[in-house]
Parts: C-alpha cells; sequence; structure tokens
C-alpha cells in the first residue's frame, strides 16, 4: 500500500504560452498554469518517486517564463530527502519529467527501453520537434554504463503493489502506473491524460507521437480503476491551486 503525494516544483504561467494543447483540437485548459511535479509514493517499507522534473541548467532556455521552487527545497516540504532516494520511476523523458536526475545523486532510474531507444536515437537530431538535449543524452548513456539507468520491458510489477504499464501515445515509450493505496487502485496516466477534461470526454492530449495509443491509453487507464477519480492525470491545475505539496491519495 502506498499513500500518492504530489510535489510542485515549478510552474509556468499557461499552456498557451507553452506552446501546448492540453486537450487534442482545443482551446480547452489552454490558460490554466501548466505545474511541473513530482510525484512521492510513500510505501510500508519503501518510498519511491516517480519524475524528477527539471533541472534547468540541462533545458535552458526552457522553460521560459516559469518559476522554479527548488527541488530539493519542494521535495523536503514532504519530508523527501533528495541525496537519500533511492529508486525513481520516470514515466518518458521529457525534460520536464526526467532532467532533474542531477539532483538525486544516489538513485536508480527506471525507464521503458523503447523510450529510451527514441530518445536516444536520431530523430533527436531535431530539438525543436523532440525536444531530448545533447547533455540529457550524454547524461543518460552515463547513467546506464553506472547501472543507474533501468530500461523496463512492456508491463512489469517493478516494486509489490506497484505496476508499470507500456502505453506509448504522448511519447514512444510513456509508461503509465498502477499503484495499490488503500482506497484502492489509483491509476496515474502520466501526459496521457494532461487534464480531468481528457478523462471526461475521452479527448488525447494534443501532444503526442501516436495518437491511437493516446486515446486507448485513456481507456486503458478507465479500465484499471473501480471508479475514475482513483485517475491521477498528469497536469490538471486543480490538484494543487495554489498549494505546493498534496496528499492525493
Ligand atoms: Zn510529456
Amino acid at each position: 500500500m502506498y499513500s500518492i503525494y504530489g510535489v510542485k516544483v515549478g510552474q509556468s504561467p499557461n499552456w498557451f504560452q507553452s506552446g501546448i494543447q492540453p486537450v487534442y483540437r482545443s482551446d480547452v485548459g489552454r490558460d490554466q498554469p501548466v505545474h511541473y511535479t513530482i510525484w512521492v509514493l510513500k510505501g510500508d517499507k519503501r518510498l519511491i518517486l516517480v519524475e524528477t522534473a527539471f533541472d534547468t541548467e540541462v533545458t535552458s532556455p526552457w522553460p521560459r517564463n516559469a518559476a522554479t521552487y527548488g527541488t530539493e527545497q519542494s521535495l523536503a516540504e514532504a519530508g523527501v530527502d533528495t541525496s537519500k532516494v533511492t529508486d525513481v520511476i520516470i514515466t518518458h523523458m521529457h525534460v520536464d519529467h526526467f532532467t532533474g536526475y542531477t539532483k538525486f545523486p544516489n538513485a536508480k532510474f527506471y525507464v521503458q527501453r523503447k523510450e529510451l531507444d527514441h530518445c536516444l536515437s536520431s530523430v533527436n537530431v531535431f530539438p525543436k520537434v523532440f525536444g531530448f538535449p545533447l547533455r540529457a543524452a550524454q547524461d543518460t548513456i552515463a547513467l546506464m554504463r553506472h547501472w543507474r539507468l533501468e530500461a523496463v520491458e512492456g508491463d512489469n510489477e517493478l516494486f509489490p503493489g506497484l505496476k508499470v504499464i507500456l502505453a506509448g501515445g504522448h511519447t514512444p515509450g510513456l509508461q503509465m502506473l498502477a499503484v495499490e493505496t488503500n482506497k484502492g487502485t489509483a491509476f496515474m496516466t502520466s501526459d496521457n491524460a494532461y487534464l480531468y477534461h481528457n478523462l471526461k470526454e475521452n479527448l488525447p492530449v494534443g501532444y503526442y507521437c501516436n495518437l491511437v495509443e493516446a486515446a486507448k491509453a485513456i481507456q486503458t487507464a478507465k479500465k484499471s480503476v473501480s471508479s475514475e477519480d482513483m485517475i491521477i492525470p498528469g497536469h490538471d491545475y486543480a490538484l494543487w491551486g495554489e498549494k505546493k505539496v498534496v496528499q492525493i491519495f
């Protein structure tokens, strides 16, 4: 059983300025702030993080106009010491989910092999389309060489009560998560649903590599839970408002 906390480590003014449609072919949500998140899963015996958010030294000049609160300081508010974190699941390697790897010197990162292959492949000579910085690519290889990055193959129960599900969609190797909580199975869609609106209307996000997979991912999430309020979208402002740390389940 895990308790799930969301920790906001940064925020951009709105989706429109970030150049992303949160809902496919729509302007729904375009004026909502975009927050950058690390999820903390506190289990009986383990502490596991999901995502690392970003290190602006790796991602510069992105994100423009974003407020940043500091990874170490933000996690400390949730009772987490970044130097003691040992396991971090990365749903996908977009810069706001992965490039904060620099902040966790003792952690091992879990990424789908398909995602890894995509990020290190030749498509990333188009940084404005796929956006994986050269330094992140170099550091990813160094992490692998030091046995600190595990390539996960498909669906997998990585830890007791915590399963990853290979979905693709938003990115080629995006993995979603099913997490056992005392309220039942919670499901984390990551960026296959940015907002609750994606779930409610069965509309994929407006940023995707494979639209069919992105649409199917929403159905997978719904089939995995006993009620839809157990699904946690990746970036909905409603989860936080102005708070920085929230307990979700
Ligand atoms: Zn993303």
